[in-house]
């Protein structure tokens, strides 16, 4: 086999995804119950034995859980049915960062995990947005189908309706939430019963039944089930890839990450359905070929992950060709050269030498101090993918040093960090220098630059929150009008010199786009 025609396998078996969710949907718990059920493989490939394999998952998670919050978002690599997975962890705390909306840069699809209870919240629905505007095919699955929730029309209707995302079931519940039998695949009318074990055994044991047999076991569940079925056929909720691709339709499954309900159905559905990576296009609108010489596209940039060194954290997602450790690629942004001597694989604190990576993996380079997000590496052939955007700013704090004779170590890590995609920094002549405004998708990203301008720079700092809640762009022509409205701010973001208008609130916000229809403000869509 030919280098190229190696490269073009083995992107074809990678599945690169991340799961997005709101917090407690059940994120965590589907993670570990998909690993478990595939196999950890580190970077060379060799899949890891029982208890390598425990050890990988349950270290991601005790991360999360000593740390509150998991800012690591780090990759779990696992092999199913000879397909290589990618999961990408997007943090999963309450709270919110542009972090987690990079991560979705990076995946050629995503799982959107609901709770059957809650059906779709806030954040799912924000995490939905960005792989709407990216382009990111969405597999639904319902989780918690063991308990008592909504019914499953009723959540199907729900994504309908609220996103306007066509539902396409493959699998469908026979019981009701809470009282769940089985799962009927719908393409083959196949049954599969599920019953716990005795002994309080969380982990339920799935068993095919025929037709015949439940449909006089469960009378009742079997016919309610064989109804919504019809009406899911009579409203062509069916599977359609084309619509899946583009983003218009979602197949749906449902299933229990706790009780081990429908997670190998899902592995199955990314394996045979979600795509695999393809050319990404440049900023010129090329598609660079899977097999065109390596390429890779930094999507995160993670400092402190070790405690004991001082260090930043790369993370590359494979774009072209092949990545051995030690090759020199060139940084788009400086021409510079850079070394991948140090590249590594990262599951949670647990790292392991990276080898070999094909496009669809992620790599992390350590010691990345130039990289940040967005950038492109190559090895041959100028290449440079568009960077990642900023995304629309909801908190807003203004920031000053503490200690008078630090102001110079406070400006350099103020400009490092807006560099690096940490925080949006803005800036007025009002505000002056000393003290701009930093801007954030989630408040997470003040504690993470306090802390850094303190242990980093030298530079300790206060915050104090601004009462603003929507940010719009607009332009120097409107400036003036803006300035002189009420709880309006306008101020130019440091990377890009845009201008950004800040108002408190969206009725403050409407009103002044009813006085001054002409003004320009535009909203900032995440992906935008
Ligand atoms: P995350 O915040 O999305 O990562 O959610 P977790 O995985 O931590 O789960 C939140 C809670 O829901 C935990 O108490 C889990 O045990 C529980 N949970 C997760 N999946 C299921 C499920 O399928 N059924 C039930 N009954 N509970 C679940």
């Amino acid at each position: 086999m030919s280098d190229a025609q190696q490269v073009l396998a083995e992107s074809a078996r990678r599945r690169t995804f991340a799961v997005i969710s709101h917090p407690d949907a059940g994120k965590s718990t589907l993670t570990e119950a998909l690993a478990l059920h595939a196999e950890v493989i580190d970077s060379a490939g060799a899949v890891h034995g029982k208890s390598g394999r425990k050890g990988v998952t349950s270290d991601w998670m005790e991360m999360e859980r000593s740390r509150g919050i998991s800012v690591s978002s780090a990759v779990l690599q696992f092999a199913y049915r000879d397909q290589v997975i990618n999961l990408l962890d997007t943090p999963g705390h309450g709270d919110f960062s542009e972090d987690t909306y990079r991560v979705l840069t990076a995946v050629d699809a995503a799982v959107m995990l609901l709770d059957a209870a809650k059906g779709l919240e806030p954040q799912t629905l924000k995490l939905f947005d960005v792989c709407r505007s990216r382009g990111v095919p969405v597999i639904t699955f319902v989780n918690k189908w063991d308990r008592p929730g909504r019914e499953a029309l009723e959540l199907l209707d729900e994504v309908e309706q609220t996103i306007g995302l066509r539902p396409m079931p493959l699998t469908w519940p026979v019981g009701i939430a809470g009282q769940f039998r089985g799962l009927v695949e719908r393409e083959t009318g196949a049954y599969t019963a599920f019953t716990r074990a005795a002994g309080g055994a969380t982990k339920a044991t799935a068993t095919a039944v025929d037709a015949t047999t439940i449909a006089a076991q469960e009378p009742e569940f079997w016919r309610t089930a064989q109804d919504e079925l019809g009406l899911l056929d009579e409203i062509g909720q069916t599977w359609d890839e084309k619509d899946f691709l583009s983003g218009i339709a979602t197949p749906v499954l449902f299933g229990s990450a706790l009780s081990n309900i429908g997670v190998a159905r899902l592995l199955d559905t990314l394996v045979d359905l979600a795509p695999a990576p393809a050319a990404r296009a440049d900023v010129e609108g090329h598609d660079r070929p899977l097999d065109a010489p390596t390429s890779g596209m930094v999507f995160k940039v993670q400092a402190g992950m070790d405690k004991a060194h001082r260090d930043r954290m790369a993370f590359l997602r494979l774009c072209s060709g092949r990545f051995e450790r030690g090759m020199i690629l060139t940084h788009a942004a400086t021409g510079k050269p850079f070394a991948t001597k140090y590249a590594q694989s990262v599951f949670g604190n647990e790292r392991t030498t990276v080898e070999e990576a094909f496009p669809g993996d992620i790599v992390g380079l350590v010691n990345a101090t130039a990289l940040k997000p967005g950038d492109t590496l190559y090895a041959s052939g100028p290449v440079e993918f568009p960077t990642i955007p900023a995304f629309a700013p909801e908190h807003f704090a203004v920031v000053r040093c503490k200690d008078a004779g630090k102001t110079k170590q406070f400006r350099k890590g103020i400009e490092q960090l807006g560099t690096e995609a940490v925080i949006q920094v803005l800036r007025s002549d009002l505000r002056g220098d000393q003290a701009p405004v930093l801007a954030a998708v989630g408040p997470l990203q003040f504690d993470v630059v306090s802390a850094r301008l303190e242990t980093e720079f030298g530079a300790p700092v206060t915050m104090d929150r601004l009462p603003y809640k929507e940010a719009r762009l607009t332009d120097a022509e409107a400036f003036q009008v803006l300035s002189a409205q009420s709880e309006t701010e306008v101020l130019r973001r440091d990377t890009d010199g845009a201008y950004l208008a800040l108002f408190s609130n969206k009725w403050r916000m409407d009103i002044v786009m009813r006085k001054y229809p002409d003004l320009r403000l535009d909203a900032m869509p995440a992906g935008t």
